[in-house]
C-alpha cells in the first residue's frame, strides 16, 4: 500500500519534471522564431572591429576575460558578443567584451533566454512606432 503511494508519488514527479521540459523547450523555440523575425527585420552587419573599440574594451574589462576571470592575452582574444550574433544581439558597446578566443569558442551560442528575451525587446523597442515589439512588457 505504502509501496504504491510512494511508486506514485515518484511517477508524478517525473511527469511534472517532464512536462516542465517541454513546456522550457517549447518556448525556448519560440524565443528562437521571436529572434530569427526581428533579425530579419534588422539584421546585424559583421565587422572588423576598430582598435580604438578593443583598446577601450581592454581597459574597461582591466584586461581580464570575463567568461573565465583569467588575464586576456592580446593576440589569442576576440570581441565577443554578449547577446550572440546567431541569436540577433548586436554591436553596440554594450554588447561587446574581449574574450579568450577558446573561451569564446565553447560559449557558442549559448545565451539565457530570460537575458535574450530582454535583450532583443530592447534592442528593438527603437524601431519606428509601427514596427515596434513588445516582448514581456505588459
Ligand atoms: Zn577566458
Amino acid at each position: 500500500m505504502e509501496e504504491d503511494l510512494i511508486k506514485r508519488i515518484n511517477e508524478t514527479g517525473q511527469r511534472a519534471a517532464r512536462l516542465k521540459e517541454q513546456t522550457s523547450q517549447e518556448l525556448w523555440d519560440l524565443v528562437m522564431e521571436c529572434a530569427s523575425i526581428l533579425k530579419e527585420i534588422h539584421p546585424t552587419q559583421r565587422k572588423l572591429w576598430l582598435a580604438e573599440v578593443v583598446n577601450e574594451l581592454y581597459q574597461v574589462q582591466k584586461g581580464l576575460c570575463p567568461l573565465c576571470n583569467t588575464e586576456l592575452d592580446p593576440p589569442l582574444m576576440q570581441v565577443d558578443h554578449i547577446i550572440p550574433f546567431a541569436h540577433g544581439g548586436g554591436n553596440e558597446r554594450s554588447n561587446l567584451q574581449l574574450a579568450h578566443k577558446t573561451c569564446n569558442n565553447q560559449k557558442r551560442a549559448k545565451v539565457d533566454m530570460m537575458d535574450l528575451l530582454k535583450y532583443l525587446e530592447c534592442r528593438y523597442m527603437n524601431l519606428p512606432p509601427n514596427r515596434r515589439i513588445r516582448l514581456i512588457s505588459p
